[in-house]
């Protein structure tokens, strides 16, 4: 097989790689690209949503075509109340992605249908024996958690329905936690795409990462009826398994997937400890990344593990909270959280989801009274760990 030559090798063409793509391809077009999917299609089967205020200004270049959809505000429903936030909210699907990526990468630098079975600083082995030498390689191959990051799980079914009459729904419902408490903190979250069109989700804060599809999706149909939605047709549905991440030793993580190279998207430990949502975070590197003038393997590998230290170092209130979440309350309690953490102001909200939590807000997030035993929350928030180990678990999922 003949080696293709990249200056830089992207290894996975999902949310993180293909950012990094087209911020490279926007901004240092001068490098010659190499983008390597094991699937056909790049992006997955996804609908990735973030709020208006977890993106810099300065950074929207790189996300404003991929948006299909952006509403001014959105919902949230508890027991005890209802909120309209006025935060806006944008909606980025793969299928645009995909296409974005295809206009603009020349057809030689997307390899799709490649599978990566070996990989280093600059080479690549797929599967097929294709060899890719480059000048550095970015491994962007999604999460990999081999029991280095303690916590648990957020779990979903969503389903893109087609409603036979206008749902009426104007904004998108974030949260609502009216629903029967299960499994843990149970939510369902539904984005109006159309008059017609919704997509549905339902999600679990749970101890176990055991998805039950069938019986999430009767639960799906079940809230639909209730609201009064008849469903004339399921258009996609897509699931999801992912960490909500308390604890852990970064160290140990980052050499997990290879000290040496460089890494990206969640394989780089690139999300929310709390929510998991990883657009933000790849939207910051995949910009960081671009406006930089060293590419060598080296220089990239030190780069993107600085980053992501930075980025872990930032989360360390975001994995308290999930440790007060996880370890301090009652599983059917842990809405009663989130409840009172919606009744805090907007900006603090918006702050908290964004990373850049004051020292003000943090006090305030957790001061009151909080539907947790205080001693228990004192512990974990005093970062003892008892209850930490006591309650959660290691985080492990199968290898990309
Ligand atoms: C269903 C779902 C919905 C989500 N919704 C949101 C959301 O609304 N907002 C948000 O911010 N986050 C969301 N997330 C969380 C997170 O942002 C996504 O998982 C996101 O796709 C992670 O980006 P990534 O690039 O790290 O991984 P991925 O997007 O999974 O990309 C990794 C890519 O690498 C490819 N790959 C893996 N192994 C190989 C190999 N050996 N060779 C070649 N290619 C390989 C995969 O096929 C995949 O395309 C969601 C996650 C899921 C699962």
């Amino acid at each position: 097989m003949a080696v293709p030559q990249a200056d830089i090798a992207i290894l996975g063409g999902g949310l993180a790689g293909g950012l990094i793509a087209l911020a490279l391809a926007e901004r240092r077009p001068e490098l010659n690209l190499v983008l390597v999917e094991q699937d056909e299609a790049l992006g997955g089967n996804h609908v990735w949503s973030f709020f208006g205020s977890d993106v810099a200004k300065e950074d929207r270049w790189l996300l404003d075509r991929l948006v299909v959809k952006g509403w001014r505000g959105y919902d949230v429903a508890f027991p005890g109340f209802e909120r309209a936030l006025s935060t806006t909210y944008y909606s980025v699907t793969s299928g645009r992605l995909d296409f974005e990526l295809r206009q603009t990468l020349p057809p030689r630098s997307v390899l799709s249908g490649q599978r990566v079975v070996e990989a280093s600083g600059t080479d690549v082995r797929c599967a097929d024996g294709t060899r890719i030498a480059a000048s550095a390689v970015i491994d962007a191959r999604g999460m990999r958690l081999s029991g280095e990051l303690s916590g648990g799980w957020q779990k979903f079914v969503g389903r893109m329905i087609r409603t036979a009459k206008p749902h009426g729904l104007e904004r998108p419902l974030v949260m609502d936690a009216t629903v029967e408490q299960l499994d843990g903190f149970r939510f369902v979250y539904c984005l109006p795409f159309g008059e017609r069109e919704l997509f549905v989700e339902d999600t679990y804060y749970s101890d176990s990462s055991t998805l039950d599809r069938d019986a999430i999706g009767k639960r799906i149909e079940r809230y639909a009826k209730n609201r009064g939605w008849k469903v004339k047709a399921v258009l996609s549905e897509e699931h999801g398994v992912l960490p909500v991440v308390s604890g852990g030793d970064f160290a140990a993580f980052w050499r997990a997937t290879g000290a040496g190279t460089a890494k990206a998207g969640t394989r780089a430990g690139l999300f929310h400890p709390l929510t998991s949502y990883s657009l933000p975070h790849a939207v910051r590197f995949a910009t960081a990344l671009a406006a930089r003038h060293d590419f060598s393997a080296e220089a990239l590998a030190r780069f993107s593990e600085d980053h992501a230290r930075a980025e872990w170092a930032r989360g360390a209130y975001p994995r308290k909270l999930a440790a007060m979440l996880f370890g301090a309350a009652a599983p059917v309690d842990r809405y009663r959280l989130l409840e009172r953490f919606y009744r805090l102001p907007v900006r603090l909200i918006e702050r908290f989801y964004a990373g850049r939590s004051t020292f003000a807000d943090k006090v305030r997030i957790v001061s009151g009274r909080p539907p947790v035993p205080v001693g228990r929350a004192l512990a974990v928030l005093a970062g003892a760990g008892s209850a930490n180990r006591l309650r959660h678990g290691s985080l492990r999922a199968e290898a990309a």
